[in-house]
């Protein structure tokens, strides 16, 4: 029911594409309802002309009123254009990247961008620079990548990303994933997808049909905020874990939207409800047009304290900041470990009791 074609035809219907110079029938739509929850139209136009928008038709329904968690992360703002100090691409992913589109920047595992869409595009992007503005990752490029990883035998993890790798037709990740999994040395298969989130419809038997043949194939879901856990996305992730899809999320710890540290508590124990294993939450990356979600690193720090002993471990995923050109750095809240000389540790637990612990005597 949801190959290549409804997507390009049914569900255009629902979005707004700036990249269009006719909208789509129905984007009348989107825009009166966000000028009825009083959007400033003009200030959004003029943004997407730089950044492109695209909001799907369920996260459009999240929207309680403007300037709510759900509007911060999908409605254009002026104070994307004021951002003066970041650079397009901080991560410096052209680096690392052997051909168009695979990042080979750990020793064992490479990053294959197979779609150049996503069903809404994040404001808050670290691929801002390059997704949504250009026409669908072709196939032969896609095929190169993977005759890379043919030639790389210490390739054995393969994450699929983009875009969103759900924004191909299920038709098309069947070719992708059965090369890939020709390839002996390719041990596991990851998929990286916002699609349960903001387009949770697009999650079908078939489309899980097809995942299910390629394990051991996980998935790393993308999640911000709690309400983005839905009756509509539960449905979605429990037919993904069904078909023996181990599940993760990633999440970026945003300004105004996540920064919380209740906020964030609630997401991951909906995740974890989910059977969804929260496996990163980032500080947002220096990209240019999203200082305004950034926050600090402290505020890092304090959403994971408030997690880390106060509730299940399963909620509680690690902390990294994606550094320029240098990969994840996993970052401890220095609350735990309070000092060390040769003799012992000392060290603190969740309530802020103080223990030690000795060195073995060698
Ligand atoms: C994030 C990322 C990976 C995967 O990292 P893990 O820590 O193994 O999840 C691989 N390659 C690139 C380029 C990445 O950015
Ligand atoms: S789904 Fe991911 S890649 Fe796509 S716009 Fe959102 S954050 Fe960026």
């Amino acid at each position: 029911m949801f190959d290549s074609a409804s997507i390009s035809s049914g569900k255009t219907d629902f979005i707004a594409e700036s990249s269009d110079d006719k909208p789509p029938q129905r984007a009348e739509t989107v825009h009166e309802l966000l000028a009825r929850l009083g959007g400033d139209m003009e200030e959004i136009d003029r943004v997407k002309k730089v950044y492109p928008m695209k909001i799907s038709s369920h996260f459009l329904a999240l929207i309680q009123e403007k300037g709510d968690p759900i509007w911060k992360q999908a409605v254009p703002s002026a104070e994307e254009l004021s951002d003066f100090r970041n650079v397009a691409d901080p991560l410096s992913e052209g680096r690392d990247t052997k051909v168009p589109g695979l990042i080979h920047r750990y020793p064992d595992r490479v990053l294959l961008m197979v779609s150049s869409k996503c069903a809404m595009y994040c404001r808050f992007c670290t691929r801002k620079r390059s997704v949504g503005r250009v026409e669908q990752t072709p196939m032969q490029q896609i095929f190169q990548g993977i005759d890379y990883i043919r030639g790389h035998p210490e390739v054995r993890d393969v994450l699929l990303s983009g875009g969103d790798p759900l924004l191909r037709s299920n038709r098309e990740l069947d070719i992708i994933l059965r090369e890939l999994r020709s390839i002996p040395h390719v041990e596991i298969i990851r998929i990286g997808s916002r699609v349960p989130s903001v387009m949770p419809e697009r999650v079908t038997p078939r489309l899980v049909k097809v995942l299910k043949k390629y394990h051991p194939l996980y998935m790393n879901l993308h999640f911000e905020h709690p309400r983005e856990i839905n009756p509509d996305s539960e449905r979605a992730l429990k037919l993904l874990a069904d078909a023996g899809i181990p599940l993760g999320s990633q999440t970026v710890l945003l300004r105004g939207i996540n920064d919380d540290p209740e906020v964030m508590k609630e997401l991951m124990q909906k995740l974890v409800k989910n059977r969804v294993r929260p496996y990163y939450i980032y500080l947002c990356d220096l990209v240019k047009g999203v200082e305004h979600f950034r926050t600090t690193l402290q505020a890092g720090f304090d959403v994971i304290c408030h997690l880390q002993g106060h509730t299940s471990g399963l909620c509680v995923p690690h902390l990294i900041i994606d550094s320029p050109g240098g990969g994840k750095i996993p970052i401890l809240p220095p609350d735990y470990l309070l000092a060390t000389d040769e003799e012992k540790a000392v060290i603190s637990n969740y309530k802020g009791e103080v223990y030690e612990y000795p060195n073995p005597r060698i």
